[in-house]
């Protein structure tokens, strides 16, 4: 027998639990463990969302504190497939604790394994715990719980600096800044304007890919990181953007309300800084203000 086969053999009948999800998150390899834990047929190959999502619903697979599923996830996401190597305690609804260890790799595949570790080191689990809340929301921010600046800024410094999945230190940045917000609040109420700030954020999380890391750094200000693209690419990617928020309307009290936003693109240049390709692209922001909003402009 060849020793891929005995592989695959023992890898199925493992009691880890083993995944691979593929650079659009979709869940294609699942041994039985998993398969049991997280109550996926043989076969199926869900996305990762949705089977969060199914599983949420059912009441069943990992907990999830958070009283919004799509919050919970846009967080998840912002921090998901986007370092080579992460590992952290998971509790599930069985009761069971698992500690998980995700390898990404540059092309956006990702293998999953996890162990179960509820006899282990019970003691001080609380305080693990704890400190992995800690840490989350010190990335994430609170309105729209994508991403928050300091994570932006941490993902743009691992590309530039090589410890990011993809290792060649190339891609493009973009800033997004909403249009005459002021006068949204104004017009609206505070209380609208976070609407369509969060309906931003859900909107654009909703057109990205996986490895693309998207932050909220500011009031009305956003961050995109697209490792590994093209300026071309990144154009098509903000193009579909424009496309998706132009036909949204997210206020429930007034059906006609839509809203727009201007961007800035950069490409990464070799010998970056991350003061520098951000100053490009704020530039360009600043461009595409000028020329009328509602549209892209590209840096120098
Ligand atoms: P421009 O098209 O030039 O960007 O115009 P603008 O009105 O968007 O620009 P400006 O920077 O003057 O206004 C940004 C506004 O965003 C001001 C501030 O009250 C509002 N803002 C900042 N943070 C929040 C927030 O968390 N929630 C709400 N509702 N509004 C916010
Ligand atoms: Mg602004
Ligand atoms: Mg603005």
């Amino acid at each position: 027998m060849q020793i891929a086969d005995k592989l695959a053999e023992l890898r199925e009948e493992s009691a880890a639990l083993i995944a691979v999800y593929d650079a659009q998150d979709r869940l294609r390899y699942a041994n039985a463990a998993f398969r049991k834990t997280y109550f996926v047929q043989p076969g199926e190959t869900p996305l990762w969302s949705d089977l969060w999502r199914r599983n949420w619903e059912a009441g069943r697979g990992a907990i999830i504190a958070h009283p919004d599923i799509d919050a919970w996830l846009a967080s998840a996401i912002s921090r998901r497939g986007k370092v080579p190597r992460r590992s952290f305690e998971s509790d599930l609804v069985d009761g069971r604790w698992l500690w998980i260890v995700e390898t990404v790799q540059p092309d956006g595949w990702m293998l999953f394994i996890a162990t179960d570790i509820t006899e282990l080191r019970r003691d001080e689990r609380e305080l693990r715990q704890l400190r992995d809340l800690a840490t989350r929301a010190s990335e994430t921010d609170e309105l729209t719980d994508i991403s928050n600046r300091r994570h932006m800024w941490a993902l743009l410094e691992n590309l530039l600096g090589g410890t990011h999945p993809s290792t060649k230190r190339q891609g493009c940045l973009c800033l997004f800044d909403l249009d005459l917000f002021k006068q949204i609040n104004d017009r609206f109420g505070h209380q609208a304007g976070d609407t369509v700030l969060v309906d931003f954020a859900r909107t654009v999380q909703g057109s990205i890919r996986l490895r693309d890391g998207f932050g909220r750094i500011g009031g009305e200000e956003f961050m995109l990181l697209m490792p590994d693209t093209s300026i071309l690419h990144a154009k098509k990617i903000v193009d579909r953007i424009f496309a998706a928020i132009h036909e949204r309307r997210p206020l429930p009290d007034a059906q006609d309300f839509a809203y727009t936003f201007s961007a800035g693109l950069a490409e990464i240049k070799a010998g970056d800084t991350p003061q520098a390709v951000y100053s490009r692209a704020d530039q360009a922001l600043y461009q595409a203000k000028h020329e009328g909003r509602d549209r892209l402009a590209l840096a120098a």
